[in-house]
C-alpha cells in the first residue's frame, strides 16, 4: 500500500470530510502528492491543517475553486500542474444528496443536485483530461452510488444524478482510452458520513439488516477502492462501476 501511488499527483474533490477526507488520507499513505478541494476557503484550510497535524510528512495542499465552473477549474488544475509538474489522478468525490418527495421538490433543489453531482464532474473531468492527454495518460475516478442500479424511494434527483455519473464514466472510458486515460466509478452503499448523520437510528437499523456483510460501510472501505483503481494494479480496468456496499440487496 505504502508505495502504490508513489510519484503521482492526485486531486480529490470534496476532500474536506467524509469519504473524500478518507481518500485524501489513503492517497497520502500510498505516496501520492495530494491536493484536496473544498467548497470554501475556510473548510479547505481547516481540513488541510487537520491532515498536516495527523500526517506531518505528507505532501498535501488545498484549493477551493467552484467545481462546476469549467474556466475556474481549468485555471486551478493548470496551477497544480505548474506547481507539482503533473496531474495523474482526479477523484471526483464531491456530492450532495436529497430525500424530498417529488411533490416537495423545489426546482432550484433539482438544479443544485445536478450542478454539483453532474456538471461539476464534467467540468473537473474536462479540465483534468486536457492535462492528462498532454501528459500521456491519467486516471479519473467518479463517485457513483448503489442507488444508481435501481433508484430510491424518494429524492429522485439524487439517483438521477448517479445514473448520469455511470453514463459519463462508461462513455468517457471509451472516448479517452486512446489517450491512456482510464475512467472508472466507485458505487458506495450506505456509508457512515455526515450524509448519513441526518438519518435517525430507526431508519439505519433496517438498512443494516439488508446488508449481507452485516454492517454499514466506513469511509475507509470506499477510499481503499479509490486507491486500487488509481494504482497500476488496475491498469487494464476502465469503464467499471465498482460497488463497495457489503453485497447489499437492492
Ligand atoms: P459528505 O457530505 O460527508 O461530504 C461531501 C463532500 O462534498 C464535502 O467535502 C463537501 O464539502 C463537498 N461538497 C458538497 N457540495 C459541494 C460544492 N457545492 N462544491 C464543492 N464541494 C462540495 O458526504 P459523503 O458521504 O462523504 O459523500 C461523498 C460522495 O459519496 C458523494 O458524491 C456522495 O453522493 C457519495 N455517496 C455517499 C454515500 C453515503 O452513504 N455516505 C453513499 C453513496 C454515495
Amino acid at each position: 500500500m505504502k508505495s502504490l501511488l508513489k510519484g503521482k499527483v492526485a486531486v480529490v474533490t470534496g476532500g474536506t470530510r467524509g469519504i473524500g477526507y478518507a481518500i485524501v488520507k489513503k492517497y497520502l499513505e500510498a505516496g501520492a502528492i495530494t491536493i484536496l478541494c473544498g467548497s470554501r476557503e475556510e473548510t479547505a484550510k481547516k481540513a488541510l491543517e487537520k491532515i498536516k497535524a495527523e500526517m506531518p510528512d505528507a505532501q498535501v495542499d488545498a484549493i477551493w475553486p467552484k467545481l462546476s465552473d469549467r474556466a475556474e477549474m481549468t485555471a486551478a488544475l493548470n496551477t497544480i500542474k505548474e506547481k507539482y509538474g503533473r496531474l495523474d489522478i482526479l477523484a471526483n468525490n464531491a456530492g450532495i444528496s436529497q430525500n424530498n418527495s417529488l411533490f416537495d421538490y423545489k426546482d432550484e433543489d433539482f438544479d443544485k443536485i445536478l450542478d454539483i453531482n453532474i456538471k461539476a464532474l464534467y467540468s473537473c473531468t474536462r479540465a483534468a483530461a486536457e492535462i492528462m492527454k498532454d501528459n500521456g495518460g491519467g486516471v479519473i475516478i467518479n463517485t457513483s452510488s448503489i442507488v444508481s442500479y435501481n433508484g430510491q424511494g424518494a429524492g429522485c434527483g439524487y439517483p438521477t444524478s448517479k445514473f448520469a455519473v455511470n453514463g459519463l464514466t462508461k462513455s468517457l472510458s471509451r472516448e479517452l482510452g486512446k489517450y491512456g486515460i482510464r475512467v472508472n466509478a466507485v458505487a458506495p452503499g450506505v456509508t457512515r458520513t455526515d450524509m448519513l448523520a441526518v438519518l435517525p437510528d430507526e431508519m439505519i437499523q433496517p438498512i443494516i439488516r439488508n446488508i449481507p456483510l452485516g454492517r454499514l460501510g466506513e469511509p475507509e472501505d470506499v477510499a481503499n477502492a479509490f486507491v486500487f483503481l488509481a494504482s497500476d494494479m488496475a491498469s487494464y480496468i476502465s469503464g467499471a462501476i465498482l460497488p463497495v456496499a457489503g453485497a447489499v440487496v437492492i
